[in-house]
């Protein structure tokens, strides 16, 4: 035995990727396995970019969560916000400096200070404080020093900014070895601008062949045979764009908390590595996810003074509370269609209110709209038209607001990618630079980059087994369409589940993404047409789209199926497949007998219910004695049954019940007959 391969356990010298935030700062890093984010002590993904300085020492005294959670206690000693001071003159950021709660102060070469108590502290030293901090998650993920660092910047900043932003990492023991623009580093973390393909497929598409209705493939349910076709010309519903092409015009719509962005990008990939080539930006540094909480605080104070019957002022405790309540009320509104605020007055009784969607909306329409002039305008400075743009990109946490995502697909046309959470792409995308410049991964940094799918992309159905829509080895771009239709009476709802692999059941497979279908017209079992699409673009994004094709609802949802898979997993999930093959093949089989085994035995109960009495009572005991042993099967754990001897044994029920059937059909003859001809 010798010791020759050591394990791939520690990494030496890692470079880790750096989303220092206005209002929230994250750590990521990139291997084989594509980029992740590193989670702090307690799992939490982000860090708030808020120090609390003790005015005794001008040191630390608490950072993140907890400094911002007690900001309004210490209202003149917690620093938020101070990348807004970053490298900046005292004048260039003085209608910034008045409206945060702490003393900004003139520095060395008229800079922006901050002084707490009697101690004047640069921006780039909170700043450092705030990168120390994430260091110290990345040592504890990484199980390694870290000392190097990929840290992302607004492609606006200038060189003063930059260099301030370098000399925060230094300060806090990180060498920045490059600035990326954090509009790049989204559009890196998707893989745009990766340069060309061996040989484009442009035309290449995928399409299933029509599945044969087994009974079984449906979503939560037994399938209509009747209602399943397939789109037998998937190509009609729409053109896949031309595979990766060498040169990409991206743009990136970054709306966070307090800050919008809008940035035109094109990525190139020359001998030089790829280049990126800044258009033209445009936005607004006061317009953010944090007006919206302020509409909804005004809204509640105006009320709340209206049914006091005078206008209210809160102490700042209660316009805290007013403040986490306003951005609880604005993320459930994301993702439902209405939201309950209640606030009890004491004395005067309960302000009870609901908002819906619709009222919100309404209320932030002008507010999306400022951001959509300012995506004009960067347009226009970049001499381009909404079709010459090849990507959208969404970034920031605001851009979760429904509205916003359809303005932004109004305006360019396009379904943006949003595949990736929008507040962690830009510190996914610093990972995957930081990958590149340490040759991890090589090629494959960022993710598998192949020109073909490496494992089956498919959706859960009834029973939860996998119907594949796409199959390992397709070509990209790739799309396939299936019908699927619903089990249930009037199911109003249908839950897709995405899977990515090759068994036979999604227990063994990765769920990469799931959304619901909702709002479908009740109907009878089986008549709902549910046709599901899947598209895998030439960057490798998949985008799986769900229409209910009798009412129109329909549902999309947005995955980077490569992320998180290294070539050494694909292999072992292939191997994994064909070994359990036969044996999946068996379960597969069962979940389809058990679901016609179950919709047998309510057939037979029906009938039994109705016409029983007419029967031989030895015969309905022996039919009984068939549903129990059927049932029987049904209820048993899957390795005490043998499929072939349920088959039988389902067989042998079908056989004993053709008088029942019959009896039942004589009834029922009977019954229209009479119902034809009253006496
Ligand atoms: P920044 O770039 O300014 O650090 P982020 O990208 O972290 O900001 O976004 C923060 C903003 O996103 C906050 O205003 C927060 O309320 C908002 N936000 C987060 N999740 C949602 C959601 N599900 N729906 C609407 N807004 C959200
Ligand atoms: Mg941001």
């Amino acid at each position: 035995m010798t010791n020759a391969s050591t394990p791939e356990t520690t990494i030496a010298d890692p470079i880790v990727g750096i989303d220092l935030g206005t209002t929230n700062s994250l750590v990521a890093y990139c291997d084989a396995a594509g980029p992740r984010i590193l989670a702090g002590p307690e799992g939490e993904h982000t860090l708030p970019s808020v120090v609390r300085l003790d005015p005794a020492t001008g040191r630390a005294e608490a950072i993140g969560s907890v400094a911002r959670a007690t900001a309004v206690e210490y209202p003149t000693s917690t620093v938020h916000s101070v990348k807004r001071l970053m490298g900046r003159g005292l004048a260039d950021v003085a209608d910034d400096a008045r409206a945060l709660p702490y003393e900004v102060v003139e520095g060395e070469q008229a800079t922006a200070r901050v002084r707490v108590g009697g101690h004047v502290v640069s921006p780039q030293a909170v700043s450092a404080m705030v990168l120390t901090e994430l260091k110290r998650w990345a040592e504890h993920a990484l199980g390694t020093g870290v000392k190097r660092a990929v840290v992302t910047v607004p492609a606006y900043f200038d060189d003063a900014q930059r260099q301030a932003t370098r000399d925060a990492g230094r300060l806090a023991g990180l060498e920045v070895v490059r600035i990326v623009n954090e509009p790049t580093a989204a559009a890196l973390a998707y893989g745009l601008g990766e340069g060309e393909m061996p040989n484009g497929h442009g035309a290449a598409e995928t399409s299933v062949a029509r599945r044969t209705p087994t009974g079984t493939v449906s979503l939560s349910t037994k399938l209509n045979p009747a209602a399943c076709t397939s789109d037998p010309n998937p190509s009609s519903t729409g053109a896949v764009g031309p595979s990766r092409p060498s040169a990409q015009t991206i743009a990136v719509y970054d709306l966070g908390g307090g800050t919008f962005d809008i940035s035109i990008l094109r990525l190139q990939q020359t001998d030089q590595g790829q280049v990126d080539q800044v258009l033209a930006t445009a936005g607004d540094t006061h317009l953010g996810g944090d007006d919206v909480d302020r509409m909804l605080i005004d809204l509640v104070t105006r009320e709340i003074g209206e049914q006091l019957g005078t206008a209210v002022d809160f102490p700042p405790s209660t316009r805290q509370a007013l403040r986490t309540f306003a951005e609880q009320t604005k993320i459930r509104l994301s993702t439902d269609g209405e939201a309950t605020i209640e606030i009890d007055l004491g004395e005067p009784g309960v302000y009870r209110r609901v908002v819906t969607r619709e009222e919100l909306d309404r209320m932030i329409g002008p507010w999306v709209e400022r951001t959509l002039s300012a995506c004009r305008s960067a347009l226009w400075s970049a001499g381009l038209g909404v079709n010459d743009i090849d990507r959208v990109v969404l970034v920031g946490g605001s851009t979760r607001v429904p509205a916003v995502r359809q303005a932004v697909e109004r305006l360019f046309g396009r379904v943006p990618y949003t595949a990736l959470d929008p507040e962690q792409v830009v510190a996914l995308g610093a990972s995957v630079q930081a990958a590149r410049l340490a040759g991890v991964g090589g090629a494959a940094a960022g993710g598998l980059l192949l020109d073909v799918i490496p494992l089956s992309l498919g959706i859960e159905t009834m029973g939860g087994a996998v119907a594949k829509l796409i199959t390992a080895n397709s070509t990209i771009p790739a799309r396939a369409t299936e019908v699927f239709s619903t089990y249930a009476e009037g199911q109003t709802r249908v839950a897709i589940n995405v899977y990515q692999g090759e068994r036979e059941l999604v227990q063994d497979c990765r769920l990469l993404g799931r959304f619901e279908l909702t709002g479908i017209p009740p109907m009878p079992a089986g008549l709902p047409k549910v046709e599901v699409t899947f598209l895998v673009d030439a960057n490798g994004v998949l985008t799986v789209h769900a229409t209910e094709q009798r009412s129109g609802r329909s549902a999309r949802t947005q995955v980077v199926p490569n992320h998180g898979l290294t070539r050494d997993e694909v292999d072992r999930i292939e191997r994994d497949a064909f070994d359990h093959a036969q044996d999946d093949m068996q379960r597969h089989r069962l979940i389809d007998l058990r679901l016609n085994a179950k919709l047998d035995i309510r057939n037979i109960r029906k009938q039994l219910d109705r016409v029983g009495d007419e029967l031989e009572p030895d015969y309905r005991d022996e039919i009984n004695q068939h549903i129990a042993k059927v049932q029987g099967l049904i209820d048993a754990d899957d390795a005490q049954v043998d499929a072939d001897a349920f088959h039988r044994a389902m067989t042998d029920m079908d056989h004993a019940t053709i008088q029942l059937a019959e009896t039942a059909i004589a009834q029922t003859l009977r019954d229209d007959t009479g119902a034809g001809n009253p006496s």
